[in-house]
């Protein structure tokens, strides 16, 4: 899998991605990050990247002859889009569907955003990590590959905790517990030592559902009509 990433801040990748699981497939080469520095691109002698906006207001806009020029020299194939608070939100569903491309390509945006004649262009999509405004791009786009690269095959050790997981099955995951089975008068629920495994299954599957529709009704909802289908 190849990641272009354009940015005004290359010295943010891999970032945490260099850590743990994520780390791992980046050194392994599952995953590759090219990383482009978008002012390398800028062509006056103050290397401008940002303009002041048509219009009036506050802030700076990116470019778009720049831009345009980083997405030339970096673009082959694949989806383009651009991090933003106006796109769709990313959500596991997507991370399963990014782990199957082989090449994508994402803009990371900085002041109020990029011209909107990049994203007519290139066609590019708009994704967002929420409900909120972060000062960049970047910290968006490397939470969305940790949950991305964790997905390629063999990078999960345990493919059986995967599908487990918050979200994996519409649920919310259930209670761990680990050693000692008594921590300061903390006793570890008594099915779980019993060893009995589908009565262990169960309670599992029991307190995924209650934590569901207590903590996530929206998602109850979803997979109750799933579960109708
Ligand atoms: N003026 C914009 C916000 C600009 S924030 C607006 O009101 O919609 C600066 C940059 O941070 C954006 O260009 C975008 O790339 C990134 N960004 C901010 N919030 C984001 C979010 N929730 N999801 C993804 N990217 C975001």
């Amino acid at each position: 899998m190849k990641i272009n990433i354009l940015t005004l801040y290359p010295e943010m990748f891999p970032g945490f991605l260099g850590y743990s699981l994520a780390g791992k497939a980046l050194a392994e080469g599952k995953c590759v990050l090219n990383i482009v520095n978008i002012r390398d691109f800028a062509t006056d002698k103050y290397k401008s990247v940002d303009d002041t906006p048509f219009g009036g207001g506050a802030g700076m806009v990116m470019k778009p002859d720049v831009l345009d020029s980083a997405i030339q020299a970096t673009y082959t194939t694949g989806d383009i889009y651009y991090l933003s608070p106006r796109g769709c939100t990313f959500t596991q569903k997507t991370a399963h569907e990014w782990v199957n491309k082989e090449e994508m390509t994402f803009i990371c945006g900085r002041f109020e955003g990029i011209d909107e004649r990049i994203l007519e262009k290139w066609q590019v999509k708009e994704i967002s990590i929420g409900d909120f405004i972060l000062s960049g791009g970047e910290p968006a786009l490397l939470t969305m590959l940790d949950a991305v690269i964790r997905l390629l095959p063999a990078v999960m050790g345990n493919m059986h905790s995967m599908n487990e997981e918050s979200f994996e099955n519409g649920l919310l995951e259930y209670p761990h517990y680990t050693k000692p089975q008594n921590w300061q008068g903390r006793i570890v629920p008594d099915v779980l030592v019993s060893g009995h495994h589908a009565k262990i299954q169960d309670w599992r599957l029991e307190q995924s559902i209650a934590l569901t529709k207590t903590r996530r009704p929206d998602l109850w909802a979803n997979y109750l009509a799933q579960k109708k289908n």
